[in-house]
């Protein structure tokens, strides 16, 4: 089994490179279906997003623009602050149909506060896509459209994902390795 340690914590692969880029496939066979009438806006959430935009504006392959957000809220740990700034100007998106793009919907407090923002503006359209969508610990009413993966609450890396700072560049997606079964594979 692939394994990485980064900081304190050890991780499992959970998905393959290959894995993803068929999920990937399929996400933009859907957007270039639901978006052949338009030119829609691509709001690329960063820093996290940006591994799965690149791949997923290739593989739409369709007129588009793209646009990039930064937001913070995980700071270094592997639970929500529940506090999401925006760094720098939000696009202006007035009139357009906007795709966000995110890396990993978990309790859904950054996209819920970016839907909003851009709301604001009177796009034609809202949607998102992520690369791993965690319903089970959404805390805000939050739909994400097109998505890969749907998971637990599993903390992940890899794919743009990181732990305070490391695994983004990781292929492949991993998952934390519980304490115990750390613990039973020492014993065993
Ligand atoms: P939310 O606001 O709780 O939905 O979390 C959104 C942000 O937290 C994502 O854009 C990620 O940057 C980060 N995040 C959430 N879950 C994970 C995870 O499992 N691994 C790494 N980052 C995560
Ligand atoms: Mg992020």
């Amino acid at each position: 089994m692939k394994t990485v340690t980064l900081h304190d914590l050890r991780f499992r692969q959970r998905f393959s490179e290959q894995e993803i880029r068929e999920r990937l496939l399929a996400v933009a066979g859907e957007l270039r279906r639901d978006y052949a009438a338009s030119q829609p806006v691509f709001v690329v959430i960063l820093n996290g997003a940006m591994f799965f935009a690149v791949d997923l504006l290739r593989a739409v392959d369709m007129p588009c623009t793209m646009v990039t957000l930064q937001t913070s809220s995980y700071g270094s740990g592997t639970t929500s602050s529940g506090m999401v700034e925006f760094i720098g100007a939000m696009p202006n998106v007035h009139g357009k149909d906007v795709v966000v793009v995110e890396d990993i919907v978990d309790s859904g407090t950054t996209i819920h506060h970016v839907c909003e923002a851009l709301a604001s503006q009177q796009p034609r359209s809202v949607a998102v896509a992520a690369v791993v969508n965690k319903p089970r610990s959404h805390k805000h009413k939050v739909t994400v459209d097109y998505c890969c993966f749907e998971m637990e609450s599993e903390f992940l890396v890899g794919y743009g994902l990181d732990y305070a700072g490391l695994g983004r560049e990781l292929t492949d997606i991993y998952e934390r390795i519980p304490e115990e079964s750390l613990n039973h594979s020492i014993e065993g």
